[in-house]
């Protein structure tokens, strides 16, 4: 697991973000994992995640804040969190401000309708190239579509692991774009779901306020996550 932490971004987010920027404006390729307990999890679980982890071509960044606060029990210098659901925006402000091309991928049918809708009233620039839910599309399909597109976006949402397996699997055929799974994050950009009050952001309790929300992922929490910290806690050094 230690190996995983190692390959973690450490600077500020508006570092991240610039760096982001210039592979955008230089047609650059880069592939984002937004790392949380999960993440690493299925990283010691499964071969096809442990390699795209360890993949030179794959950038982490530390979304989730059990990865910040394991990562400094570690003793790894990691600056700050940097969210997918913040990462998703500033590309959004980006590729509007660029008039750059985008492609979505994930979510029900009407999250992703309202999320256009939101894209065409807030950021009437973006170039949508591509909008597909994730419930009903032929990804193999979507993704040949894309290497005619040849968008400089792409956003995945459609939950950890398949997001960034779907995105691994095709970015060969890819040499420019940049590439995100960016989980549940068009339900919130869409406004289809709210967003942690800025309180529970400032605090890191998103989490807490997601587990409010929606109990039902309480199950999944514990088991990625408090089992996650424990096992970190006790792992030999
Ligand atoms: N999703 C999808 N297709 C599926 C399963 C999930 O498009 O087969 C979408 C789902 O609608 C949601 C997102 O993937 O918008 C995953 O959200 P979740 O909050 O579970 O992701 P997290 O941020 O917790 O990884």
């Amino acid at each position: 697991m230690q190996e995983y932490y190692a390959r973690l971004y450490t600077k500020t987010a508006p570092e991240f973000y610039n760096l982001v920027d210039q592979n955008l404006k230089n047609n650059k390729r880069m592939f984002i994992i937004t790392a949380n307990p999960e993440t690493f999890t299925y990283g010691t679980k499964e071969e096809v995640m442990h390699n795209m982890l360890l993949d030179k071509n794959s950038t982490l960044i530390p979304d989730g804040i059990a990865i910040v606060k394991t990562a400094r029990m570690l003793k790894y210098s990691l600056k700050e969190r940097i969210t997918g659901i913040d990462l998703a925006t500033h590309l959004l402000e980006e590729c509007h401000k660029k008039s750059y091309k985008l492609a979505l991928l994930g979510a029900k049918e009407e999250v992703l309708s309202a999320l256009i809708n939101v894209i065409k009233t807030k950021y009437p620039h973006i170039k949508l190239v591509k909008a597909s839910n994730g419930y009903d599309t032929d990804y193999t399909n979507y993704f040949k579509e894309l290497t005619k597109l040849q968008p400089d976006a792409v956003l995945v949402a459609l939950g950890i692991p398949s997001q960034e397996k779907l995105i691994y699997e095709h970015l060969p055929q890819f040499n420019k774009g940049i590439f995100v799974g960016v989980g549940g994050s068009f339900d919130v950009l869409s406004g289809t779901k709210k967003r942690a009050p800025k309180l529970f952001q400032k605090l890191n309790l998103e989490w807490l306020y997601r587990l409010f929300k929606e109990p039902k992922r309480i199950k999944r929490f514990y088991n990625n996550n408090i089992k996650f910290v424990f096992k970190i806690m006790f792992m030999p050094k």
